[in-house]
């Protein structure tokens, strides 16, 4: 079990700018007094009791901190410290710093499959790592997929954002309908036990999304993605993969798989010739193939505008809910939400709960 300190944060950290906010609390740059080195603390409020839908169940953290002490690797977010306080838990995490990795490739005038590659690899080694110590990460988004620094020209990758992962015990049945509708898996809609061949699916889309600037299952509504995952609908459309190798479209092809025993591991996609080309011509191929830099910028900037209004959806979400909660006397009555990707507010699945609502062993 994480050992919490009781201790305030502030003793021992000069609290600074926000570096990034989520559901339930703000992640913010902070000093330790002692060394001055820089950390990112992340402030999570706790459910304070039963009728409050605000904050998180302490519980969630601890699975959250937990997860974090298991994984040290290179290309996953590092875990210093725990403090808590009444209301909150704070986690000290190692500061990243180069922002996300799809704003970074946005940035660019162009990018080849193989620098592109080089980017999945990390990714791939990280998440190979998670999965080898029995831990899904269950929300892998290019929201949670960030870079260490701005200044080097070839940033390493950082997983960030274990807040639904979860550890498999042997012999463990583990559902979740948990996660953003575009990146999960046909199992986790399907309410079907789990296991880390969901994040591999994940993989499959964001490589998708990365080589041609479109998101493969994307719908009108939340629901009809959902419906396009289960049906498995989706395909390379000529005229946005002109530039794309067939060997990525079969590393693709060998995730977005409907049975997740027959889908790729990380370990697999290491050695997939995409990933690791065994001849010249396959090296070649991917010097030659490029991402579709145009359809892509256009992807980021929609992402990024839906991302600023969920934000605003969420707080204004939040502050009706408090409102009820204190008029309610039955708290269940109140209805759970989740993040959606379609900008339809009104259609949001109530059977796919955005954040550790609705997990179960
Ligand atoms: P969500 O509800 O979206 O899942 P969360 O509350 O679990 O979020 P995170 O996703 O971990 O919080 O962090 C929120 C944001 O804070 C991230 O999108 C990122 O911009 C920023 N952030 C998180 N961790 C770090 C870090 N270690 N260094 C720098 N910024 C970070």
């Amino acid at each position: 079990m994480a050992v919490f300190k009781p201790e305030n944060v502030e003793d021992f950290y000069e609290i600074g700018d926000v570096l990034g906010s989520g559901h339930f609390g703000q992640v913010r740059k902070v000093r330790e007094l002692a060394t001055g080195t820089y950390w990112a603390g992340k402030f999570l409020k706790i459910r304070k009791n039963s009728c409050s839908r605000l904050g998180l169940e302490r519980s969630s953290v601890e699975r959250e901190v937990e997860v974090l002490q298991t994984v040290q690797h290179p290309n996953i977010v590092a875990l210093k410290d725990v403090f808590e306080s009444r209301a909150e838990l704070v986690l000290i995490l190692e500061i990243v710093t180069g922002g996300e990795l799809f704003d970074f490739i946005a940035d660019k005038e162009n990018l080849l499959e193989s620098e592109a590659i080089e980017f999945m690899k990390q990714i791939l080694e990280g998440l190979g790592f998670l999965h080898s110590k029995n831990i899904a990460h269950f929300d892998l988004k290019p929201e949670n997929i960030m870079l260490s620094d701005k200044l080097s020209p070839n940033p390493n990758i950082k997983l960030i954002d274990f807040g639904l992962a979860h550890r498999f015990h042997q012999g463990e049945e583990f559902r979740s309908t948990s996660g953003t509708p575009q990146y999960i898996a046909p199992e986790v809609i399907n309410s079907e036990p789990l296991s880390t061949a969901a994040d591999m699916w994940s993989i499959g889309v964001i490589t998708y999304i990365l080589l041609s600037g479109l998101s493969p299952f994307q719908g009108d509504t939340d629901q009809e993605t959902l419906r396009n995952i289960i049906a498995l609908k989706y395909e390379f459309e000529a005229q946005n993969f002109s530039e794309t190798s067939s060997m990525a479209k079969d590393f693709i092809e060998k995730l977005l798989v409907k049975d997740p025993s027959e889908r790729m591991a990380a370990e697999d996609c290491l050695l997939h010739p995409w990933i690791k080309p065994i001849t010249r011509k396959q090296e070649a191929n991917r010097n030659r193939s490029s991402i579709n830099m145009k359809n892509f910028k256009k992807f980021n900037a929609r992402r990024k505008w839906k991302m600023s209004y969920n934000m605003v959806w969420v707080c204004n979400r939040l502050v009706h809910l408090q409102l009820l909660c204190k008029a309610s006397s039955d708290p269940d009555s109140l209805q759970r939400q989740c993040e959606s990707d379609s900008e339809d507010t009104e259609s949001k699945p109530a059977s796919l709960l955005r954040r550790r609502l609705s997990s179960s062993s």
